[in-house]
């Protein structure tokens, strides 16, 4: 079996975005997956050749992303702008046999010979293409000489054959005036020496793919593999863009997603395995290929996501749970303590039940972390009005406190027998003892409240109402 390279060549914008984060697990799960037979490799390229808009942290904000989704490389990521001597030595070689030539053609000139083209509907070629005689001793542009006529093909596993016609593709530029090279040259030149074998990205590449091909014909290069894969468009199904929310890997981070949710979730974005919804990343490195890619767009939608990641919150140990939930517990202002801890890790069941995220889950711990004094007001506060609300309380205080003991079938059975003795509804004495334990907030069955709480604090909380 041949060894499988891919790779992630992401341009640091400041953050990973879903679409990135989405190319980036499907390289990845290509190269660690059966069709690599754990001899694949998955490298990191960063693509910092705009030197204006490059800082560090950028760079950084795409590796945390990736590590948080779970995402591992391997060797040092790679810097484009670093190679730059690479790429420039490539051109001239293609000077030198011919396949590349030296353009003077610049500002108004090139503008108006362009214009020229496109009014004639010709294929834009510069006068230097075939020039023989003395040249200018001013700065140049290098361009490839690509042939004029026919087609350019591409081979690509999920578009299929893809053929542009070369009329259309006028010859690109290699190196600029100052011999900085052009992102075109560099990828080309960096995935043949990274050793690149597949190429999985977005299909916004896929007339890229066909100028690189040129590029790889010119130099007698084999060509790796191609897949661009259809983009993740908004729900609208327009375009993704900043209107359709979170775009960021980070930001789904900070809502309380779990990075096995947003993957499941991304990888079923464009990919599946028949009707599978939930796929653990061992079955998706089994099951990957480029088969189960989808033809069109994905449309991103919450919902999904927020169903897959409920999945994954509720496969979580109480341990775990407690610990992914601390950030964001600490966001909201509560800082639990030992006993609060505790409270929480036997509220896990009924908190996982309920949330699709983790700051759901936060919501859900209110009753538990909201202290007294309870600021009980409104509707919530009625049941404690009602006539009769004070005796239930110490009636059922009294129950409680020698009730021996404090488990959420037994405490549900003496609330209910209790109601029974009584000749009364659930109904009568249930809702003042809810309101007096959970302050109002949402909270699961009165037998679960208590167990949850625990007896002295159940019993605290009861007695303040009281007093
Ligand atoms: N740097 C390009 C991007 O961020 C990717 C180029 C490629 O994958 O060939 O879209």
């Amino acid at each position: 079996m041949n060894k499988i390279v891919t790779r992630f060549a992401p341009s640091p914008t400041g953050y990973l975005h879903i679409g990135g984060a989405r190319t980036a697990l499907f390289n990845w799960l290509y190269a660690r997956g059966v069709h690599a037979d754990g001899n694949g490799q998955f490298l990191l390229r960063i693509e910092d050749t705009d030197r204006a808009r490059h800082n560090e942290a950028a760079v950084t904000a795409i590796l945390d992303g990736l590590q948080w989704l779970g995402i591992d490389w391997d060797g040092e990521p790679i810097s484009q702008f670093e190679r730059a001597q690479r790429h420039a030595e490539v051109a001239h070689g293609l000077l030198e046999n011919g396949h590349a030539y030296r353009c003077w053609l610049a500002g108004e000139e090139l503008e108006v010979a362009r214009q020229k083209a496109r009014e004639n509907n010709t294929r834009f070629e510069s006068p230097w293409r075939d020039y023989q005689g003395k040249t200018p001793d001013e700065p140049y542009v290098v361009r490839l000489k690509a042939p004029s006529s026919g087609d350019v093909l591409l081979e690509d596993k999920v578009q299929g054959e893809v053929k542009f016609s070369a009329a259309a593709l006028d010859d690109m530029v290699l190196l600029r005036s100052d011999g900085t090279p052009t992102y075109m040259l560099a990828v080309v030149v960096d995935d043949r020496d990274m050793g690149v074998t597949h190429v999985i990205r977005g299909d916004d590449h896929l007339i890229n793919g066909a100028r690189q091909q040129q590029l790889y014909n010119a130099l007698d290069w084999s060509t790796p593999v191609f897949a661009h894969i259809p983009l993740i468009h908004g729900s609208d199904g327009a375009k993704l863009s900043k209107r359709h929310g979170a775009l960021g890997v980070e930001a789904y981070r900070d809502l309380g997603y779990l990075p096995q949710g947003l993957s499941n979730y991304l990888l079923r974005l464009g990919w599946a395995h028949g009707n599978d919804e939930i796929i653990s990343t061992q079955d998706a490195k089994n099951w990957f290929d480029f088969d189960g890619i989808n033809k069109s767009p994905a449309r991103l939608d919450l919902e999904k996501l927020n169903h897959i990641n409920a999945h994954h919150l509720r496969e979580l140990d109480a341990d775990s749970l407690l610990r992914l939930s601390l950030p964001f517990l600490e966001k909201e202002g509560f800082s639990p303590n030992e006993m609060q801890r505790e409270q929480l890790l036997r509220a896990a069941p009924f908190l996982k039940e309920r949330a699709s995220n983790l700051s759901d889950v936060v919501s859900a711990s209110a009753f538990i972390l909201t202290t007294q004094p309870f600021d009980i007001t409104g509707k919530a506060a009625k049941p404690l009005k009602k006539e009769g609300a004070l005796e239930t309380l110490k009636e059922i205080r009294e129950l409680l406190s020698t009730l021996p003991d404090w488990n959420e079938s037994a405490l549900e059975k003496a609330l209910q027998d209790h109601a029974e003795s009584k000749g009364v509804g659930f109904g009568q004495i249930g809702p003042p003892v809810r309101v007096a334990l959970t302050g109002g907030n949402p909270s699961p069955s009165l037998g679960q409240v208590l167990h949850v709480l625990g007896k002295g604090e159940a019993l605290t909380r009861i007695d303040y109402q009281i007093a």
